[in-house]
Formats: structure tokens, C-alpha cells, sequence
């Protein structure tokens, strides 16, 4: 059975790469009617940030990509923080002490900042590897006694992977292909820390195994930590899970990956939904906070860095759960594009089921204290929805629905009313009062029929009418609104533009 998961590290809030890698993964998983695991990887204390883990849940659950097991959804690989696991890391990192795969090193920092700076000066490169281990303080140059001293006197001690010096080592990734890498040049990365804390490096490989994960498919950042991951699985004796790695998004200009600060500096969000830096209180803000739907923000994502292969580029999650295809990622870096997004979220806002719309724009009525009910909300959103992006837009361009203009446009104004206006406006309330049935097609009609029979221009007549209802020259057609608001409106709106 295919078992897939998502390892986030707590260390702030998940940004849409992140996303990504969860989307993909859940896609994967349920494509073949797998699990999908989230797993949260907060071993480095340090760089736990209050926060960061609800955050991830909740960008998740906005998303749609359920987990089948994780952190308040036990299964039965638990517990699913890696906090909560602490205790078990540590005979696996003595097993593979006993096995010879790795080893005590002592060497205190100031230590190693002074082979590093040694090296640097003689235009060298420091490796904790085989090129050096024996001038270092571990347990492979310094004798048993001294070992177990160092152990006895609880100085402060790392464990180290063994490192191969010279070997090929041939690894495949499911979206890169065989890959071969030389050990030479790889460090003897730290598994294990005195603190009783594992590295991401042991905890990662033990919970994968024990948690039965068969497809890693996570970022390409880690590729450079495949190699390592690879000979741990061999030296444990346990059989490897399958790589993917997925290619870096780039700024939209194609230069370089996209940073969590990108979106700042760009004006489009990284984020999900909105963060507060729990430290400066600073806020950036999130695809949900302005006003994309799911579909959209998923929709984008799974198209960073995939293909169907087809023309088709509509996918809500469930198609996208049928088309994936783990071979059809690319290797290349996917560019990110802030206009696509908002092309995905304008064909959403449009497929949308009006009452869910409407709710929405409720919403936004009631924050501004406007009381008006969900009928007439539903009506303004059928004639407002074709020309919105966002829920946000229909109030924006359709506010007059709503409340009457505090203002004219000037522009407009400047254009629309001339000396004889307020004579013209006049007449029109009286041609409006005598409306009985008060419908856009009717009145219509009979206005018509009034400035034909006046041999006024239309223009010279709609124009201020449209700025009296309306306050500028945007909207749909004029008579549609006036019986949305009403006759009475309608005529006191008129009114308040003629004083
Ligand atoms: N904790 C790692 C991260 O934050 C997980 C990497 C992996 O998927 O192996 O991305």
C-alpha cells in the first residue's frame, strides 16, 4: 500500500511551496489509494515557532488536502510529532554506532571553527570526513579508554555518520532519473546530539521506515541530502522508500527561487492564508485573506511543476487526484505566475454556485454594518458576477445596490451635469413617480418615450441619472438598478443630486 507523507518543521508558517509538496504528496497518495501522513518534525528546538504547527493544519484543511493520519488524527504509526518520539531515536543511532556506520566525535565548536578557518586560509574547504577523522577527537582515532572516558565524564559528544572515502553510488529519482554520486566529497553529517536529540537527518530516515513510508516526494532542496539518506537505509538493513524530488519554484521573473519575502516585495501572497509573526507582530497576507478560493490556489499549485499533457488546464482537486501523474513533474524549476493565479480564480468565482457567493458577499455586508436580506444579495450577485475576480469586486463595482453615493465622481460630474440637468432630473422624478409597476423593462419604456417626445440626446439624460444612482459612470444597465433599489430610492437619490 502506498504511504506518502508531508514532514513539515515547525519553524513559521508553511508558504506555497510548501503547499506544494503537501498537494503533490496527496495527490500521489490518493491517486493510488494510499495514506497520506503528516508528520511534524520539531526536533530543533531552536527553531520551534509558536503557531507555525496550527498554522500548517489550517492551510491544509483550507486547501482541501485532508491527512489520514497526523497530529490529532492518530493512526497507527503514532505518535506523529516527532517531539513526542524523542526517546526512540537514540538506540538507532547506537545500533548503527555498534554496526560501525558511525561514531563518537568530541570536537568542541571553537575546535572546528579553527580547522575551518586553518583550511580557509590555505584556500581550502573543511570536511568532517575520512580525509580527516583521524586528526579529530572521535572515536575512531582516540582509543577505547579515552572514549569511554569522554562518555563517562558526559562531555559533550555528537554521533557521526561513517562516510564512505571512495565509492559510486548509483540512486535513482523517480522524476530525475539514476543519478550517480561520488562519496568523496560528503561530510560526516551529525545523526545524534548529547542533548539526546536526533538530527533531522535520523529522525527523518528511522519514522519514514517505521512508519512504513514507500514514495519520499518532498523538495528538491533535499536532493543534496539523498545520498546520505540513501547509505543510512543500507546500513540499517532496511529498504529504501522511493525518491521524488520536486523542482524549485522561481520568482516570476524566472531569477532564482522564490523566498517567503518575495511576495512582500512583489505584491502577491506566499502564503496560504495569513501570518503574524509572533515575535515582530508583522502580517502578511494569505491567498484566503485576499479572497482566492481553494480551487484556485490548488489549481495553480499543482500546475507548478506538472502537466496532464493535455490542453485541459481546469482541474478541481478530485480531477487532479485522476490526472497526476508522479512521471509527468518536471525536472526544471516551474516559474511562479501571479497572473495565472488570478485567471484560475476568476474561472472559479464565475463556475461558483451563486448562494455560495452571496453568503460571502453577506459577509462583507455585515462587517459593514449594512442590513439588507439575502434575496436582494442574491439578485446583486447575479448581475455583478461576470465581471468580478473576487467576491470583494461585486461590493467594490456594486456598493450602489447597497448604500447611496456619498460622492460623485468628479470626472464624471464635470461631464454629466450641465446647466439645464437639474431642470432635466427634475422632470425625470415626476415621469418616475407616475410609474405604477416600478420594473426595469417598463420604466425603461416610458422613459424612452419621454426624452424621445422631449428631443433631448440620450446621453444628456442618462448620464446624470446613472451619476445620481450610481456616483460614477461604472455599473450594469441603469434601469436594472433602479428597480433594485426601488422607486423611492431611486427618486431620492435623484433628488439629493439635483440640491
Ligand atoms: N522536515 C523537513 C522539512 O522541513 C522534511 C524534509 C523531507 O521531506 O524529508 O522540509
Amino acid at each position: 500500500k502506498v504511504r506518502v507523507r508531508f514532514a513539515p518543521s515547525p519553524t513559521g508558517p508553511l508558504h506555497i511551496g510548501g503547499v506544494r509538496t503537501a498537494l503533490y504528496n496527496y495527490l500521489f497518495a490518493k491517486k493510488h489509494q494510499g495514506d497520506f501522513v503528516l508528520r511534524i518534525e520539531d526536533t530543533d528546538q531552536n527553531r520551534y515557532v509558536e503557531g507555525a504547527e496550527k498554522y500548517i493544519i489550517d492551510a491544509l484543511n483550507w486547501c482541501g488536502i485532508g491527512f489520514d493520519e497526523g497530529p490529532g488524527k492518530e493512526g497507527n504509526y503514532g505518535p506523529y510529532r516527532q517531539s513526542e518520539r524523542k526517546t526512540s531515536y537514540k538506540q538507532y543511532a547506537e545500533q548503527l554506532i555498534n554496526s560501525g556506520d558511525a561514531y563518537y566525535a568530541f570536537d568542541t565548536a571553537e575546535e572546528l571553527d579553527a580547522y575551518r578557518k586553518d583550511h580557509e586560509a590555505k584556500g581550502k574547504t573543511f570536511i568532517y570526513n575520512w580525509h580527516n577523522r583521524q586528526k579529530l577527537q572521535n572515536s575512531l582515532s582516540l582509543s577505547e579508554e579515552q572514549v569511554k572516558e569522554k562518555l563517562e565524564k558526559e562531555d559533550n559528544y555528537v554521533i557521526r555518520f561513517k562516510s564512505p572515502a571512495q565509492e559510486h553510488l548509483l540512486i535513482k529519482d523517480e522524476i530525475r532519473g539514476a543519478m550517480e554520486i561520488d562519496t568523496s566529497t560528503l561530510d560526516d553529517k551529525v545523526l545524534f546530539k548529547s542533548d539526546g536529540m536526533p538530527t533531522y537527518h535520523l529522525a527523518n530516515i528511522v519514522d519514514d521506515h517505521l512508519m512504513e513510508i514507500t514514495h519520499v516526494i518532498r523538495g528538491e532542496e533535499w536532493l543534496p541530502s539523498l545520498a546520505l539518506h540513501f547509505m543510512l537505509y543500507r546500513a540499517f538493513g532496511w529498504n529504501a522508500p522511493k525518491f521524488a524530488h520536486l523542482p524549485l519554484i522561481l520568482k516570476p521573473q524566472g531569477k532564482g527561487k522564490l523566498s517567503k519575502r518575495d511576495g512582500d516585495k512583489l505584491g502577491f501572497p506566499v502564503f496560504p492564508l495569513e501570518w503574524q509573526d509572533p515575535e515582530s507582530g508583522e502580517i502578511s497576507s494569505g491567498y484566503r485573506e485576499e479572497g482566492y478560493f481553494p480551487e484556485a490556489v490548488t489549481n495553480m499549485l499543482a500546475f507548478l511543476g506538472w502537466n496532464p499533457g493535455t490542453e485541459e488546464e481546469f482541474f478541481k482537486l478530485q480531477e487532479l487526484v485522476e490526472a497526476f501523474e508522479l512521471d509527468r513533474v518536471h525536472k526544471g524549476g516551474a516559474k511562479f505566475d501571479p497572473e495565472k493565479t488570478k485567471w484560475f480564480q476568476q474561472h472559479y468565482m464565475q463556475e461558483a454556485n451563486d448562494k455560495i457567493i452571496a453568503e460571502k458577499l453577506e459577509e462583507i455586508l455585515q462587517h459593514k454594518e449594512i442590513k439588507t436580506s439575502s434575496e436582494y444579495v442574491l439578485k446583486v450577485v447575479k448581475l455583478m458576477k461576470e465581471r468580478a475576480i473576487f467576491v470583494d469586486d461585486i461590493w467594490e463595482q456594486g456598493y450602489f445596490f447597497f448604500v447611496a453615493p456619498t460622492s460623485y465622481n468628479p470626472k464624471n460630474a464635470k461631464k454629466a451635469w450641465k446647466v439645464n440637468t437639474a431642470t432635466l432630473m427634475q422632470e425625470l422624478t415626476e415621469v418616475l413617480e407616475k410609474q405604477e409597476e416600478f420594473k426595469a423593462e417598463v420604466v425603461q419604456n416610458n422613459v424612452k418615450a419621454w426624452i424621445q417626445a422631449k428631443e433631448v440626446g440620450f446621453g444628456k439624460v442618462m448620464q446624470p441619472f446613472r451619476l445620481a444612482l450610481v456616483g460614477a459612470m461604472q455599473g450594469p444597465d441603469l434601469y436594472e438598478i433602479a428597480e433594485m433599489i426601488g422607486k423611492k430610492e431611486t427618486i431620492s437619490r435623484l433628488n439629493k443630486a439635483i440640491e
